[in-house]
Order: structure tokens, then sequence, then C-alpha cells
């Protein structure tokens, strides 16, 4: 199975992607290979850095658009979908939801174009499973400005943030069988627990 998790900064990805990691591996025990993107391989951080460094010169939407597939290329066709043929799971944080809600619906990227890239670089690839954490933008970007982490994105403004949130919820609400929404505000232990439950009905079908 191929699973991503998505959602805005300060949801709570990395801690619930050890937990989705535990899960399938004591839990369920499968094979399990864990992986992020942009990124996920040599080539693909490189660019990850390219994309995610401050510099002082405007980057252009259509270029970010282009890096994020060119890495997504490279670690789909060199590593993901290597460990999927040798029937090892994927956990990806990321995947190419992340583009339309961020590329497309934050930096308003065309959607065909984004489409089209999609076609180009995956062909009929998609997740078969995808965790969307969903929280009001200004709870996870606290949360967020708290770690004190900030990268070229997560100095957005809130506006830019309220658009990725709802371009992810309208791509979850088309595609209601691949895609679970969980409720991320929460105590951890009940986020986990709607994890948990939606993998498990999952992973017995
Ligand atoms: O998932 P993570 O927070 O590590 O992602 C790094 C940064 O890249 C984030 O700030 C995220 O908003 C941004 N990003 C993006 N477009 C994507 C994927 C990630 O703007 N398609």
């Amino acid at each position: 199975l191929f699973i991503t998790l998505e959602g805005v900064e300060g949801v709570g990805k990395s801690t619930n992607l050890q937990y989705i990691h535990k899960l399938l591996s004591d839990e369920l025990q499968v094979p399990v290979m864990v992986t992020r993107e942009p990124g996920g391989t040599p080539l693909a951080e490189e660019l990850r850095g390219v994309l995610l460094q401050p510099r002082g010169e405007h980057v252009n939407e259509l270029t970010e658009l282009m890096l994020m597939f060119a890495a997504r290329a490279q670690h789909l066709h060199e590593r993901i979908l290597p460990s999927l043929h040798q029937g090892v799971w994927v956990l990806c944080d990321r995947f190419t939801d992340a583009t339309y809600a961020y590329q497309g619906s934050g930096r308003g990227m065309c959607v065909d174009v984004i489409a089209s890239l999609e076609q180009l670089v995956q062909g009929e690839v998609r997740p078969d499973l995808t965790f969307l954490l969903d929280l009001p933008v200004e709870v996870g970007l606290a949360r967020a400005q708290a770690r004190g982490q900030m990268d070229r994105f997560e100095s957005e403004q809130s506006a830019f943030f309220e658009r990725v949130r709802e371009g992810y919820l309208k791509r979850a609400k088309c595609e209601p069988d691949r895609f679970v929404i969980i409720d991320a505000q929460p105590p951890l232990e009940e986020v986990q627990a709607q994890i948990r439950q939606a993998l498990l009905t999952r992973a017995s079908k």
C-alpha cells in the first residue's frame, strides 16, 4: 500500500507519521519504507534544500512547481515504485496533494498544468490511502511558530495557509475513498485513535 500524510504547518504531521510507522511495523507487521516530499533520495533532498531555503530572489511559481515535480519524478521512480514492487509499503510525508494545495490553491497555479505534470511524472500512480490532518490555520501556525523553525513557506501570510487548507479539504471531499480526514485539534491520543481505526479498517480490506 502507498500511504501519504498531508496537512498544513503545525498539524502534527511528524509525530503522527512516527505513530503510523509504528502501527504498520509493530501492529500490522508489514515491511514499510518511510520517506518524505519534497525529498526522499539524495538528488530530491538537494532539490528540497533549493526549494526551502529563503533567498534574496523571488522564486517564480512555475519554477517552484517544476522543481517539486522534478524531485517527485526522482523519488517516485528511484525509490517509491521499486519499494512497492518489492511488496514494501510506502509511508510518505506529503505527495502530489500538497502540490495541488500549496502550488495550486495557495499560489494560484493552474490546476490543469498541475494535472498534466502529474500525468507526465506519475502516469496512473496515486496513493492508496491519504490521511489529511486538519486543523484551523491559526492553531496550526501558532504551533509551528512555537517550534521556531520557519522556512520560506512558513513565513507566508495566514491567508495563504487558509487557501492551502481549503484546497486540501476540497480534494479530500472529491476523493472520499482515498482520503481520511483526521480532526487534529483534540489531544494527541484522540487524534491517534482516529488514525488507528481508519488504518486498521483500510488494511483489513
Ligand atoms: O512537510 P514539511 O513541513 O517538511 O514541508 C516543508 C515545506 O515545504 C513546508 O513549509 C511546506 O509548506 C512546503 N511545501 C510546499 N509545497 C509542497 C510541499 C511542501 O510548499 N508541494
